[in-house]
Order: structure tokens, then sequence, then C-alpha cells
């Protein structure tokens, strides 16, 4: 069975996704990473994330191996284990740009959709997933969350770490990568019709996992 959750940054997909993924024993596929760990190895090596013609060539030089299986994520880029890289606010806006790409996305694809292969049952989170990758997905789950709320948590998360972080600049930010993502040519984000719409602005992390596990429930006896 695969579950396809798609939505804006920062409204608490990767956390619901991973909690939901233990509760009902799936793999958790954050697509997310992916467009980090490219990223992250485009900064590393001098090339700026909108550069096509040098990203190209990157790509052919990089391998992405990636485990979902534990409890935290590990991607690894060319052998070289770069989890606790990838969260950093210039990452995160390096991996929107270069996730505007037409190679990227090719080359990313083929990556989630072997992860499909090696799980029988998946929980896959990112933008497109239920809109290209997976149209076929069993459940598709579109999650948003109001602009204030989620500069709230991305602040709280900052300080959380020991970092300050400007309220007026984590917002920007935010509606910049929503931007991008809801406004790219290739594969942007959008809310299909047929997804069950999550707004997580006033709900728990266990109430959303908790309504997302009852859709589930309704996709495999449909499936059945
Ligand atoms: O979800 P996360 O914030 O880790 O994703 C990083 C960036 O990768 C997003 O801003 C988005 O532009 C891009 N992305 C994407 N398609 C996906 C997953 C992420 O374009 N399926």
């Amino acid at each position: 069975m695969i579950v396809a959750i798609d939505g804006v940054t920062g409204s608490g997909k990767s956390t619901i996704s991973k909690a939901l993924a233990k509760k009902v024993g799936f793999a958790y596929i954050r697509t997310g990473s992916f467009y980090r760990a490219l990223a992250y190895q485009a900064i590393s090596n001098n090339i700026k994330p909108d550069d096509e013609p040098k990203i190209t060539k990157m790509l052919q030089n990089t391998k992405i191996d990636a485990d979902f299986t534990g409890q935290h994520v590990k991607i690894c880029v060319n052998e070289k284990d770069v989890s606790d890289k990838l969260n950093s606010q210039e990452i995160s806006i390096a991996a929107s740009v270069i996730s505007t790409l037409k190679p990227v996305r090719k080359y990313v694809s083929a990556l989630q959709k072997q992860s499909a292969e090696i799980y029988p049952n998946i929980i896959m989170e990112g933008r497109d997933i239920g809109s290209v990758v997976f149209p076929n997905a069993d459940l598709k789950v579109y999650i948003y969350c109001d602009i204030d709320e989620r500069a709230r948590r991305r602040k709280a998360q900052f300080e959380q770490n020991g970092e300050i972080g400007d309220i007026n600049k984590i917002k920007n930010d935010i509606l910049q990568r929503d931007y991008n993502d809801m406004n790219r040519k290739i594969s942007p984000l959008v809310r299909l019709p047929e997804a069950f719409y999550l707004d997580t602005t006033s709900l728990s992390i266990e109430q959303c996992v908790d309504l997302l596990n009852e859709q589930i429930k309704n996709a495999k006896q449909h499936k059945n």
C-alpha cells in the first residue's frame, strides 16, 4: 500500500508522516532528504543550485544511498554520511532551488521508485508524490498549516537547537519556499481534489496521526 503525503513547507508533514509510519508499521520515505542531499553536494562543490549544466554533470558522479529503516533517516552521498548536515536554512533554500531542475527531478524520481520497490507498505512524503510520482497511490493526503503557526513552530525548533530565529525572516523563507514549490514549471506542489485535506494549524501531532490512521483503514477496506 502506498500512502502519498504532499503539502506545504513546515506544515508538520515529516513529523506526522514519521509518527504515522511507526503507528501503522509502514516504511517512511522523506523525499525532501534526496533534494537536500543534492543541494549539499552542490554547495560542497561550489556549484550554484540553479546552474543546470553543472548540476547535470554533478548528477553523473553522485550516488545517493538512503536507509529509512532506523529511527533516523540515514543519507549517504558518495559513501559519505551527510544525514546531520541537511537541516540548515542554507540547505533548505538551496534544496528548493535545485528541485526546480528537470534532471534533478528525474534523478530523484528514480530513487523514489526504487525505495517503493523495496518496501511493500510505504508512507512517502514530499511535494509531488500523489500528483506525479505515484498518481495511483492508495491514499493521498495534502497537509496544510497557517503561515503564522508554521513560523512559530519553526522558531521554536531553532530555539531548541540553541539558534535564534527572526520570526519575519523565518516567515519570508517559508513563503519563498512555498512560492518556489507551487510555481515551478515541473511537478509543482498542487492540492489534488482526491487528496484528504489535513489542516494541522490547531491540531496536535497525535490528533493528526489518528485522523490519518482512520484514512488508512478506510483505504485498506476499499483495496480489499
Ligand atoms: O520536505 P523538505 O523541506 O525536506 O524538502 C526540501 C525541498 O525539496 C523543498 O523545499 C522542495 O522544494 C523540495 N522537494 C520537492 N519535491 C519533493 C520533496 C521535496 O520539490 N517530493
